[in-house]
């Protein structure tokens, strides 16, 4: 499955985007290992397989998509617009 530029930027949990974040990789293929500052997954451990991804997003939804670097959200932060970037299928 071939990414778009957001996905490729986006955390494949909850969506978060930065141009500056390749989870896994500028082919969309290698991991990264880097920690998500919005959900706060792995990647890898947390998102390796869209069942795995799936679960992640609930226990963040749990937690009521807490971040796990609040000083990076955004004030006009919108979850709805967020979940959008996550590649459909890891959705
Ligand atoms: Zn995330």
């Amino acid at each position: 499955m071939i990414c778009n530029t957001i996905q490729l930027h986006s955390c494949r949990v909850c969506g978060y985007y930065d141009p500056n974040y390749f989870p896994w990789g500028d082919d969309g293929e290698t991991c990264s290992f880097d920690i998500c500052d919005c959900c706060g997954i792995q990647t890898m451990q947390d998102d390796q397989y869209p069942e795995l991804a799936r679960e992640e997003r609930a226990k963040w939804f749990a937690r009521n998509c807490e971040w796990s670097y609040p000083e990076d959200k955004p004030e006009n932060w919108d979850l709805a617009s967020q979940l959008k970037n996550i590649r459909p299928d890891y959705l």
